[in-house]
């Protein structure tokens, strides 16, 4: 059985050679819906797959986008410098952030944060099945298991910087899947 759960975040971001020149010169925002899509071949004692109660890690890594600027790594040093001095909140990815960026990037972590989830209640076999990135009404990305091919990075590349993680209320989770 599948279930999915929905979350939201405002990000910016500026896409380097995209082919429209409005998105790859211009930091602009779009407000996010990320589906996050669990799939087990077993229900728990209360008859679920997994209750979204557990998912507190996932709603907290999500969120870390949210307000926040999202920077490519492969960015020029000027850049870089200018967007850490006027940003509070900055997420420094290995991707480009692109819709297909982010759904890569969600996939990755939050497959290991599920794989590291305390099971509390006769949960078994959840992994994850899918996240679905939409950065408009009208279009999404989606990643499964077969695009973990597309990674070449680690946790190590993913910098969630002091201004996003400072408002956690741990950071336990983050540092059990590989997080610094
Ligand atoms: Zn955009």
């Amino acid at each position: 059985m599948i279930i999915r759960k929905k979350f939201r975040f405002e990000g910016a971001h500026i896409v380097r050679n995209c082919t429209s020149q409005r998105c790859r010169e211009n930091i602009h925002g779009h407000s996010y819906e990320v589906e996050v899509f669990l799939k087990s071949n077993n229900l728990d004692n209360g008859y679920m797959v997994m209750d979204f109660v557990l998912l507190n890690n996932v709603r907290e890594f999500i969120q870390s986008f949210d307000h926040a600027f999202t920077l490519w790594n492969m960015e020029d040093d000027e850049v870089k410098r200018s967007i850490y001095t006027i940003n509070t909140r900055v997420a420094e990815v290995p991707v480009s952030p692109s819709a297909e960026g982010y759904a890569l990037l969600f996939f990755f972590v939050i497959n290991l944060i599920i794989n590291n989830v305390s099971l509390v209640n006769g949960e078994k076999n959840v992994r994850l099945h899918a996240v679905r990135v939409h950065e408009t009404q009208s279009g999404y990305a989606e990643s499964s298991v077969e695009d973990l091919e597309l990674v070449k990075f680690t946790m190590n590349d993913v910098k969630l910087n002091d201004g996003i993680k400072k408002e956690w209320k741990d950071r336990s989770w983050w540092n059990l899947i590989g997080g610094f």
